[in-house]
């Protein structure tokens, strides 16, 4: 038999890839929520110190790359940088497929707020064909998207020859996932493929070309330099939530305050936020995809923060996860049809393929859980 349980402390699921629990059922990202609290948080903060000036640019040129989509934490550490620090960031964009009148307009309020910014657009063809073969053949909507936010900024540092990048958070750390990273400053684009892209992503290209969908030229942004062109002009990747305790909702009120973002009127679909990750369409089949294969969906990731922030209780956060973790896209599903050029009997299919029929059954044409919310479940 085999289990399936809950993070004692927030709502965790023990499927969550690279996870870890304690002895107290502690999963990993609550246990980094305690192990914050008597970090050397000054040690790091003067470690941030000496790469920032080691990275500072001598002529008046961009000291670092941000990558930012106008949402509240790419805003709040290019604010960061550039305000608290007297850093001179350039802010990157690689435009996603299906894009949200919301994000657009709040992009658009973050470069107005006194940012340079590149806007990376790959060619949407392209990239429309490799987020459909990411849906299919790997339950990713947006896996050629996925990619480009990481090799398309990657070309633009090495292009503009800025060094330096700052990603945000590290969300295996901070969300729960591996921590071998917990105490390193930087990491490498090996690590980026093995984690963030969960291997793999030269396979989808190369049989992109091979299949004859796409061909090598198309692939310039969804490529990462050559290693040895990376080692030589010394890139170096690290992420914000190492020098300073990661807080989400801090991020939404300074971007909120200074770089002109806004919430939508209602809230997301999947959620009970209504700040976060509302940039594209596709971001929601993201979330209920995460939902039919692991069985936890956004409303649990977003209630994970709010417990480890102390605000909210386990009790509340059941309830909400209860309502909104299992909510079909139904407002968007024309767009996606549209945008796949699928049927919606194709499009079930994949969906089909990626659940966990372990813990959903079909009910009236809707995968719904075996399992309830927080109580061990056991399965063959
Ligand atoms: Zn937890």
């Amino acid at each position: 038999m085999e289990k399936i349980f809950w993070c004692s402390n927030c709502l965790n699921m023990s499927t969550r890839p690279r996870i870890a629990f304690d002895s107290r059922g502690w999963c990993n990202a609550c246990f980094w929520m305690e192990e914050k609290q008597h970090l050397d948080w000054d040690a790091r903060q003067n470690e941030l110190k000496a790469l920032l000036d080691k990275y500072r640019s001598k002529n008046g040129g961009f000291d670092c790359i941000v990558p930012c989509s106008g949402g509240k934490d790419g805003s709040y550490v290019s604010y960061t940088l550039k305000h608290k620090y007297d850093m001179n960031p350039l802010t990157v964009t690689v435009r996603p497929a299906l894009s949200l009148e919301i994000g657009d307009k709040n992009l658009y309020n973050f470069i107005k707020s006194g940012y340079n910014h590149i806007h990376i657009s790959p060619d949407p063809n392209v990239m429309q064909i490799l987020n459909k073969y990411g849906f299919i053949e790997k339950g990713f909507p947006y896996y050629g998207w996925l990619i480009a936010i990481h090799t398309a900024v990657i070309r633009t540092a090495f292009n503009f020859n800025i060094p330096l990048l700052f990603y945000g958070e590290d969300g295996e750390i901070e969300y729960g996932g591996s921590t071998e990273n917990k105490n390193r400053a930087t990491y490498d684009i090996e690590y980026m493929k093995r984690v963030y892209l969960e291997g793999g992503y030269e396979k989808v290209l190369d049989k992109g070309i091979q299949d004859g969908l796409i061909t090598e030229q198309d692939c310039y942004f969804f490529r990462f330099p050559l290693d040895k062109d990376v080692k030589e002009k010394e890139l170096t990747f690290t992420h914000w939530s190492y020098y300073e305790n990661w807080d989400p909702y801090r991020n939404y009120l300074i971007a909120k305050d200074f770089c002109g973002l806004a919430e939508k009127d209602d809230t997301n679909t999947g959620t009970f936020t209504n700040f976060a990750q509302n940039d594209q369409a596709l971001y929601s089949l993201h979330a209920y995809m995460m939902y039919l294969k692991f069985g936890f969906g956004r409303a649990t990731q977003d209630a994970g923060i709010e417990i480890r922030r102390g605000a909210m209780v386990r009790d509340q956060a059941i309830n909400l996860v209860n309502v909104y973790d299992n909510q079909y896209p139904e407002p968007f599903i024309e767009t996606y049809l549209d945008y796949y050029k699928m049927t919606q009997e194709e499009f079930d299919a994949v969906l089909d393929k990626w659940v966990n029929r372990k813990i959903f059954q079909k009910v009236d044409g809707r995968w719904n859980p075996l399992f309830k919310v927080g109580e061990d479940f056991f399965y063959e």
